[in-house]
């Protein structure tokens, strides 16, 4: 075991190093906590931060102790100040992607064995990790897991030892997987405080989730500003041999617009590249248009948002919906009633985005792409698409199922008041506005009231369910879990977050992303 003490220690520096030269994406959701008396510990307020880690930077340790001042919040969130920037922070949730990227040794650390344990197929060793006693502040103790072939670390869970003066660190779970061959890179953190018990004493109670995700993107920061970026892959689809008309030529235009911001969004570690979920979603648009008799120029294509926030938006003929969304949808209908509302926007012209067919407008760094591109409606154009997407869908075969669609929209406006991040939308139209749920309102009042107490009325459910996203090239596909009975109000957990806890595979056995499965309970519910 002294052998593997060391062969893991050696890994471990292997891993930061392989990785110095990465800029992944870094996404975190945090919810605060509040007590309910039916439903255990519930949001009540959350903050959602996005960035991109540039795992090369190195932090000295003193720089970081002297930070002890700055609030909570930012400490928590890793002190990154603006949405989507490249950095890297050695606090906050981005920290526990290795247990000590500095001093990860025998000189600071003692190291005991546990046992053996399997976490999904993979058989690891567990040991046990406590900082020396002079190992200074902020160390690593907790618990982690290498894998038996490779003596990689697969998974870390613990906090950081002994606390800061007027500060402390939380407790975080953290898993890696085996996406390339040889290396174990951190996807999933997971973090939990707060103590509801009778005569505890919290000052805060949270729960998170940070994803890291585009290992494999190419550096879009800072250093790099426009030298990176393509501007050459604008497709000529055009096969005739004659010029195009004025309706053609402005079809052509919008097409290059679309095509611009689609690959613009997928450069910058936004978009999952088209795949098996794009099918799922673009059989029920087909549903919708086959079904009203739409035929449209050009086919509708979908694509997936990888981040939280509750999202869609459509350019050109593309309809674009976040990971989030996908995941708290319980039911094929209310993926219908949101897909159809951009649907809408296509079918009537609202189209979005034809100054990107513009270059130029696609040559800003990666941080500014919240800055530089938007697919916001007008209000009149809002109403418009939820009258038509209301008239699509009951044309459809979804047409008997829109009371689950009326009983997602109470669910999101009973949660609304909490979930402002949540709710937050950085490209398209937002689903509610100040607290109050906009979109589709017509179908708001629509199927029975919302009842915590009835099991089997699953309104929406809670995040990390259906979708799972390979942190190093991106690529989205559904979950497959097996349904887990609901037995208390407490288990519905709608738009929560709820731990990690993948099934851990090695490089070329299986699908390599991992799922997070502790939301099983849920996702098969309103099939
Ligand atoms: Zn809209």
């Amino acid at each position: 075991m002294d052998q593997v003490v060391n062969l893991f220690i050696e890994r471990e520096h292997g891993l930061i190093k392989t990785l110095s030269n990465r800029t992944p994406v870094v996404e975190t959701y945090l919810q605060n906590l509040t007590n309910d008396p039916q439903l255990g510990p519930i949001p009540s307020e959350d903050h959602y931060f996005l960035g991109r880690m540039d795992m090369g930077e190195t932090v000295d340790r003193k720089d970081y102790l002297k930070e002890e001042e700055k609030g909570f919040q930012t400490r928590l969130l890793g002190g990154f100040q603006k949405l989507y920037k490249v950095q890297y922070q050695p606090t906050g949730f981005s920290w526990m992607v290795y247990a000590d990227r500095t001093d990860f040794d025998r000189e600071h650390y003692g190291f005991s064995y546990v046992r053996r344990e399997f976490l999904g197929e993979v058989r690891c060793l567990v040991f046990d990790v406590a900082p020396k006693k002079d190992a200074g502040r902020g160390r690593f103790k907790g618990r982690i897991w290498v894998e038996d072939q490779g003596f990689n670390i697969v998974r870390l869970n613990g906090t950081y030892y002994p606390p800061l003066r007027n500060s402390y660190f939380f407790h975080m779970d953290s898993w890696r997987l085996n996406l390339i061959p040889g290396y174990w890179v951190p996807a999933y953190i997971y973090s939990e405080e707060g103590d509801f018990a009778a005569g505890a004493k919290n000052k805060i109670a949270f729960k998170a989730q940070t994803r890291i995700w585009g290992y494999d993107l190419k550096k879009g920061g800072k250093d790099d500003e426009l030298t990176q970026i393509r501007v050459d892959s604008v497709k000529d689809d055009s096969p005739t041999a004659q010029d195009a008309s004025p309706l053609q030529a402005e079809r052509v235009w919008q097409q290059q617009a679309e095509d611009n911001v689609v690959e613009r969004l997928t450069y910058a570690g936004l978009l999952a590249p088209e795949g098996d979920v794009d099918h799922i979603l673009q059989t029920v648009v087909n549903n919708l248009e086959v079904t009203n008799n739409i035929d449209l120029p050009r086919p509708v294509r979908t694509r997936v948002l990888l981040t939280a926030p509750l999202e869609t938006f459509s350019v050109g003929n593309t309809i674009v919906i976040s990971r989030g969304l996908i995941d708290v949808l319980p039911d094929e209908a209310s993926l219908a009633a949101v897909l159809a509302h951009e649907l809408a926007h296509i079918v009537l012209g609202h189209n979005l985005g034809s100054q990107y067919a513009f270059n130029d407008r696609m040559l800003f760094s990666d941080d500014a792409t919240y800055q530089n591109l938007g697919f916001k409606h007008i209000p009149e154009e809002e109403q418009a698409a939820d009258k038509k997407a209301l008239e699509l869908l009951k044309n459809s075969p979804y047409a008997q199922k829109l009371d689950n669609v009326g009983l997602f929209l109470k669910a999101l406006q009973a949660r609304a008041g909490s979930l402002n991040a949540l709710l937050t939308t950085h490209l398209g139209n937002p689903l509610a506005e100040n607290g109050t749920v906009t979109r589709l309102s017509a179908l708001s009042t629509q199927g029975p009231a919302l009842d915590n107490n009835k099991l089997d009325q699953i309104a929406a459910l809670p995040l990390g369910g259906r979708v799972k996203v390979n942190p190093w090239d991106d690529k989205a596909e559904i979950v497959k879990t097996a349904p887990v009975a609901i037995t208390s109000a407490r288990d519905k957990m709608p738009f929560e977050v709820t731990p990690f806890f993948p099934r851990l595979t090695r490089y070329g056995t299986a699908t390599p992303a991992a799922a997070p499965a502790t939301t099983a309970s849920n996702s098969n519910g309103g099939n």
